[in-house]
């Protein structure tokens, strides 16, 4: 199906039936299969054939959302995780582990940052973070000899970054590693990081893919380009023996396209067991068919409101790369040029006082720890996810007292920015 459109691969990627089968993918709710030999099941135990034996690995409903969002992206393979902390965590584990180093980009997900700064550094990896807008030296820089794989987010959550994903994949593979992108917040819809050199894309799928705040999720897609072979020496665990599946060689046995998802699947989803629910899955891909359909108008609110906000004496200041003032706006025609998201965030004039009135003020948008949903949600982080910080550590963070966050949902634009207007007018 790797031929089709975009917004085609949305409504019908990764299935398609059979005479007589559900036009729908159906939920196949059992953890367990039923073969007539050992022989046949120890053929799957071995990875010696394709099947299906237990839920925990792999799961025909879950297949089939994995494949469609892997053609999505434009990858060889894919799988669903239980969250999209789950897919960060496992996409990195799988070729990182005790010993080993990591860059990251700085601008990311706290809940990443967290993973990758405290639990991982606990796990023996040590991470040297770096700025989304750092020159080639100093990117070149934070690599080491047991540097495995290079971490960004396309578009930043929350602080609305923009990566140049060429410049971080050159680099990644200057160094003889791979680049993982986290591809949440635009969504294949606006950018396909693998098309610019990444070569593991990952998805909180929670967000704009689900869309309308129903389930938890992740997804990991391989684009089959990285050559573990070449680099045989730092990725033992796919270019040796796994004497824990017969002396598999995952690299040699699947390939550029497969052996990175077969490990992830075989050890790690294995041993962690963060699988999604069949259940779960399938209201994914109900999100997923009008992703497309969605993201646009996402876009749109995003712009409207963003627009307005920028004129309003009210608000200080405004990001979102889709305004051309935007320090992102030039990276953002580069790599998102239908668009980027529908979460805007803005100063306001009187700080943290104003930003809670304002909030307060709001009859459409909802205050909600959320983004990505069909409804809009906004946050004002000083006074919820960061309300432990000063005035003045909030502004070392880059998060000013008076940041409001707003995630536009799919409501009409005219009705988003009356209701904004209305709450402003209630401020100083
Ligand atoms: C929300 C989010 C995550 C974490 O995903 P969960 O599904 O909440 O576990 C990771 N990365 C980004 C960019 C996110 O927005």
């Amino acid at each position: 199906m790797q031929d089709l459109q975009l917004d085609t691969l949305c409504v019908q990627g990764g299935y398609t039936p059979g005479n007589g089968e559900p036009r729908q993918i159906p939920i196949v709710q059992s953890t367990t299969f039923r073969y007539e030999s050992g022989e046949e099941m120890g053929k799957l135990f071995d990875l010696e054939a394709p099947g299906y034996f237990y839920t925990r690995l792999q799961n025909p409903t879950n297949d089939y959302v994995a494949a469609k969002i892997c053609a999505l992206e434009g990858g060889t393979a894919g799988m669903l995780t239980s969250s999209g902390q789950a897919a960060n965590f496992f996409a990195m584990f799988n070729i990182a582990g005790c010993g080993d180093h990591i860059v990251a980009s700085s601008s990311i997900y706290g809940g990443t940052f967290n993973l990758i700064s405290v639990t991982m550094r606990r796990m023996g990896i040590d991470v040297t973070f770096v700025s989304p807008d750092c020159t080639d030296e100093e990117l070149n820089a934070a690599f080491k000899d047991n540097t495995k794989l290079v971490f960004g987010e396309t578009i930043a959550n929350p602080a609305l970054t923009v990566l140049d994903i060429e410049q971080f994949a050159k680099a990644a593979h200057a160094h003889g590693v791979p680049l993982i992108i986290d591809n949440t917040f635009a969504t294949p819809v606006n950018c396909r990081p693998i098309q610019w050199g990444a070569d593991i894309v990952t998805h909180s799928t929670t967000k704009y893919m689900d869309g309308h705040g129903v389930s938890v999720g992740g997804a990991i897609v391989d684009g089959g380009h990285f050559d573990w072979m070449a680099h045989k020496d730092k990725f033992p665990g796919l270019t040796t023996p796994d004497e824990s599946y017969h002396g598999i060689t995952y690299a040699e046995k699947f390939g550029l396209g497969g052996a990175f998802i077969t490990k992830c699947t075989a050890q790690l989803m294995r041993d962690f067991g963060s699988i999604q629910s069949p259940q779960h899955a399938f209201y994914l891909n109900m999100g997923l068919e009008s992703l497309h359909v969605r993201v646009a108008r996402h876009c749109e609110n995003g712009q409207a409101v963003a627009e307005f906000l920028a004129a309003h004496p009210k608000v200080t200041s405004v990001n979102y790369c889709g305004l051309p003032g935007d320090p992102y706006h030039e990276r953002a025609m580069k790599y998102l040029p239908n668009g980027s998201c529908g979460v805007v965030s803005f100063e306001l004039r009187g700080g943290r006082e104003a930003a809670s009135r304002f909030m307060n003020a709001l009859k459409l948008a909802a205050i909600e720890t959320h983004v990505a949903d069909a409804r809009t949600c906004c946050l004002n982080p000083a006074t919820t996810t960061h309300r432990q910080m000063t005035d003045a550590q909030l502004k070392a963070a880059g998060v000013p007292a008076g940041l409001v966050r707003m995630s536009c949902g799919l409501e009409d634009k005219r009705d988003l920015i009356a209701d904004i207007a209305q709450a402003l007018d209630t401020i100083d």
